[in-house]
């Protein structure tokens, strides 16, 4: 049995997963959370009868949050359940068209048929192909530190590299999707991916195109109850498993001594622990909680990935023309991400994804309402942005266009409203520049840029979540966790 004693900073997925791993392996586990509720990013809004997910809406890969259940020997379904959607997304575009992204993939390619230029065909040579650069990468890129040297050693890497051209590294993903099909629609569909973790599709390597092969393979899930539901559970696993999880705890320091972890400093206060794992954001832990430590730059210069504007809106009206998940596309996608990237600001006609978790959980909203989760990708804070004034800008904009698609006058029907940015992610959860992937992957190189798992510097000090390797999203932040905790094993 061992017994030496872990502090998890921050209890964002990635911090609760990786306390759940270590506590099951019988490691004495402590969470501090600086906040006085847990999961970071992934957090909920309960308003006058409304309930909201307020940030992430969509779930891939649901087997890694079960899989922290069976491995403590408990049934994940005594605790949360997940309902596969039967679409993932339904798509309005500007002239008119829609394209409901059916779970069934062959209803989907009829679909791409029926309303674009391409063929079904070659719906099906694209999900063949993402999935075989999910096959050649996820073992090599998602499930393995990219920084230890003995994992370049193993059949799965070494296979990975005589693959290197199959894995589509060298084009962006508009290259790529360009080459494949012919009809504008089609390409922006499928461009829309490189969002999933923050990046523009006119930059980021076409081997990003292995998210669609989890959405439209795999499948796209909802948590029953809300995605909230993911962080209930698991904090309900934590303490049914003994993880000491305390609130309001600011970590102010990473104490270390002889290059080795000593503790940390809690609210004023000096703790004592052998290990130390740091959930809080990478860049903003080097300029505080780490700040006598050297800045490893190279690594944390790197370009954020992009941010968001979201409404909330308590909306008096039900929408039948609306699934789950809606996205209403710009008519220019590319002006879209020159603005994000490039330019810094917001495009006039942004791309408009709402998400209405009360289609499914009616107890999301009161009866004959529903709750509108209104969002647009924006650039990071770079502390240049008046926020005010593009919160009002985007407003007037994102109404018009809902107005314009949905032949309606939706600022009748919004009852309450609650706003997040990218400034107020940072503070609510110290995401550097309020991004919400960590670095961007518009760099064909980022794998191998984002912060390794553990220091090479201070012993006992491990790194986990979105910001850090293998990168954000809830399924990237689980794998992270999976990586330190094996890394531990491995010490
Ligand atoms: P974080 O969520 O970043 O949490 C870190 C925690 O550490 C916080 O609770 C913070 O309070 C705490 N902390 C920080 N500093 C300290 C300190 N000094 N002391 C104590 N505690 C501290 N992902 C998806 O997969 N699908 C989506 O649809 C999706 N949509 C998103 C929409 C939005 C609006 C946002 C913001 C994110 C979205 N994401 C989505 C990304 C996803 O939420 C993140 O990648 C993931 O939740 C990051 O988890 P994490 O483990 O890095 O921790």
């Amino acid at each position: 049995m061992n017994n030496q004693s872990v502090a998890v900073i921050g209890s964002g997925i990635g911090g609760i997963a990786t306390a759940i791993r270590l506590k099951s392996k019988g490691f004495d586990v402590s969470i501090y959370e600086k906040n006085s509720y847990a999961g970071g990013k992934l957090s909920e809004i309960n308003k006058d009868g409304f309930r909201f997910d307020a940030g992430p809406s969509l779930l891939t890969l649901p087997d890694l949050v079960k899989e922290l259940f069976v491995l403590v020997n408990k049934n994940p379904d005594d605790y949360i359940n997940f309902e596969k959607l039967n679409s993932s997304c339904k798509y309005f575009y500007p002239d008119g068209t829609i394209i409901n992204a059916y779970s069934d993939i062959d209803k989907f390619a009829q679909e791409i048929e029926n309303n674009t230029s391409d063929s079904k065909q070659s719906v099906f040579k694209y999900l063949k192909n993402s999935e075989n650069i999910y096959n050649l990468t996820s073992k090599v890129f998602i499930f393995q530190s990219l920084h230890k040297f003995s994992n370049y050693l193993n059949r799965d890497v070494l296979k990975g590299i005589i693959n290197i051209r199959k894995v589509d590294v060298f084009r962006t993903m508009n290259q790529a999707n360009e080459k494949l099909f012919k009809d504008p629609k089609t390409i922006q569909l499928f461009n829309r991916y490189a969002t999933y973790n923050g990046s523009d599709p006119y930059k980021a390597p076409a081997t990003l195109n292995v998210i669609s092969h989890l959405e439209h393979n795999d499948g796209a899930f909802i948590a029953v109850g809300g995605m909230y539901q993911v962080v209930k559970s698991l904090i309900k696993l934590a303490k049914d498993i003994g993880i000491n999880i305390l609130y309001n705890s600011n970590i102010e320091k990473i104490n270390i001594e002889n290059n080795k972890i000593k503790g940390i400093k809690v609210n004023g206060e000096n703790k004592e622990f052998d290990l130390v794992i740091n959930n809080m954001d990478v860049v903003n832990s080097y300029k505080t909680i780490l700040k006598d430590q050297k800045m490893p730059k190279n690594i944390l210069n790197q370009e954020s990935s992009s941010s968001a504007l979201i409404f909330y809106w308590g909306i008096n009206k039900e929408f039948s023309q609306l699934e789950t998940h809606n996205i209403l596309f710009s008519d220019n996608y590319k002006k879209e991400f020159d603005y994000l990237f490039n330019e810094h600001e917001i495009y006039k006609d942004p791309t408009v994804y709402i998400y209405i978790s009360s289609k499914k959980n009616k107890d999301d909203s009161p009866n004959d309402c529903e709750n509108w989760f209104v969002m647009i990708n924006v650039p990071f804070n770079s502390g240049n942005e008046n926020w005010d004034n593009l919160i009002k800008k985007s407003k007037k904009n994102i109404i018009n266009k809902i107005n314009s698609i949905l032949s309606t006058d939706i600022e009748k029907y919004i009852i309450n409203e609650d706003i997040l940015d990218p400034k107020l992610i940072e503070t609510k959860t110290s995401s550097y520049r309020g991004s919400l992937y960590g670095i961007s992957s518009n760099n064909k190189y980022a794998a191998f840029l984002r912060h390794p798992n553990f220091s090479s510097k201070i012993k006992n000090l491990y790194f986990v979540g979105g910001s850090v390797h293998p990168g954000g999203g809830i399924p990237l932040s689980l794998a992270s966790a999976k990586i330190v905790s094996e890394l531990i094993d491995k010490s």
